[in-house]
């Protein structure tokens, strides 16, 4: 992170980051597990509930300050800081669409209390990433629900309290007529279906599942997922997965650095070749953190609008902004990463350098595919036709 002033819960994140989170990275890679270390020292912090208002007893903090926090997480261990991004963008749905509704509002306070991890469940087998479109679907029975899904990928399913699950509104509702669904640990089986050994982000542990929940109607979130995606559920995850992402990048060129530094102090007076290609990655990275900061300070500033900023958030524009950060990001995330490895040579492709670069280009090559960037490219590309303003 760049050196400027953070608030006491950010500083908290970074000193986490640093001190818990990345000495157990390499372990977490290695074994495909959860970072466990991480996810405790977070809710001892109170991080979880990071979002919730003051007057539901969380510490109110904004888009900015999350990004701040996923970006300090992935410099150090970018499966923390996914799982942190994924818990987040969660909490800001309930926050932001359970407002006025008696059961979310109690639900967050014992979200304060108990600092339960909440996964998310939107993919699903047959559909892939096409968040806005499911096959499943809620069937109410009087006042209760049930809700069976075969999810292709739950992020930390095995190890989350809640998950908050996509699903028809109803059996004859069209395909992207969807509803938000809460559905509590006590109330839900996951019927582990596959495994996660993949290239990258291998600590999120995110296996498919079958799901089986059933529970109260009231857990039904009130509004239309199509709402509740574009005002905040794409927004939150564009710029908190890219935040993560910056993370990344910027260990990445830390390491190229030291590196570089390396070299120059072995020849004093000199100034290594490899200078230049980190100048060159360098201002790539400027670049990335620029349009981080931006759209994050955006974003904030429109939702704590006292309309929160509704009109703009439903507009093509923002939309088509907060699909460029996904994919403008995802794409750089892993030039900027080779470039670092070749920057640090043989001691960049080594797993056990301290200069290795091996464990960012894996983690990076998720980012294109996390949505996939042809899909979001493919809904730009109609959006572009329609859009009227410049
Ligand atoms: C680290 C990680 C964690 C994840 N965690 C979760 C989670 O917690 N919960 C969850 O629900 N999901 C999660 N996912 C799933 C993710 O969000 C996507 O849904 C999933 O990766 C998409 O799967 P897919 O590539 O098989 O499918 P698709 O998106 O169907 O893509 C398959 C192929 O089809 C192409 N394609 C599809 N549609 C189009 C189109 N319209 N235009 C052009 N090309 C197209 C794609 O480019 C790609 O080549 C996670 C993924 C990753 C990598």
């Amino acid at each position: 992170m760049t050196q400027v002033a953070v608030s006491p819960h950010v500083a908290a994140a970074i000193r986490i980051a640093r001190e818990v989170a990345g000495p157990v990275a390499n372990a977490v890679d290695k074994d495909a597990r959860f970072p466990n270390e991480a996810l405790a020292a977070m809710k001892e912090a109170r991080l979880l509930s990071a979002f919730v208002p003051r007057e539901l007893g969380g510490f109110g903090c904004g888009m900015l300050e999350l990004s701040q926090m996923c970006e300090a997480l992935g410099q150090h261990c970018a499966s923390a800081a996914m799982v942190f991004a994924m818990h987040q963008i969660q909490v800001a749905c309930l926050v932001r669409h359970g407002k006025g509704q008696p059961f979310f509002e109690h639900y967050l306070r014992d979200l304060v209390k108990n600092q339960n991890l909440i996964a998310s469940v939107t993919s699903e087998v047959n559909v892939g990433g096409e968040m806005r479109n499911s096959i499943c679907s809620v069937e109410r029975q009087g006042d209760r629900f049930k809700l069976d899904k075969d999810a292709s990928t739950i992020s930390y399913g095995a190890q989350a309290d809640d998950l908050l699950v996509t699903a028809r509104r109803a059996p004859e509702s069209p395909a992207n007529d969807q509803s938000l669904i809460l559905v509590s640990k006590a109330e839900y089986t996951l019927e582990k279906t596959g495994s996660w050994d993949t290239l990258g982000m291998r600590g999120t542990c995110s296996p498919p599942f079958k799901l089986r929940s059933t529970g109260g109607v009231e857990r039904i979130m009130p509004e239309s997922f199509a709402d509740i995606a574009s005002h905040t559920m794409v927004p939150f995850s564009h710029i908190l997965w890219a935040a993560c992402w910056l993370g990344i990048s910027t260990s990445a060129v830390s390491r190229a650095r030291a590196f570089v530094r390396k070299q120059a102090r072995a020849k004093p007076g000199t100034t290594p070749p490899s200078a230049l290609r980190l100048a060159e990655v360098s201002s790539m990275l400027q670049m990335v953190r620029a349009n981080v900061h931006d759209v994050a300070n955006e974003c904030e500033s429109l939702m704590s609008q006292p309309d929160a900023g509704t009109e703009v958030l439903s507009s093509i524009a923002f939309a088509l902004k907060m699909n460029n950060v996904k994919v403008s990001t995802s794409t750089v995330l892993f030039d900027i990463a080779h470039r670092c490895m070749l920057i640090c040579g043989i001691m960049g492709y080594k797993n056990d350098s301290p200069f290795s670069i091996g464990m960012h280009m894996r983690n990076a090559l998720s980012a294109a595919l996390m949505v996939s960037n042809d899909r979001i490219f493919a809904t730009n590309a109609n959006m572009l036709l329609v859009l009227k303003e410049d």
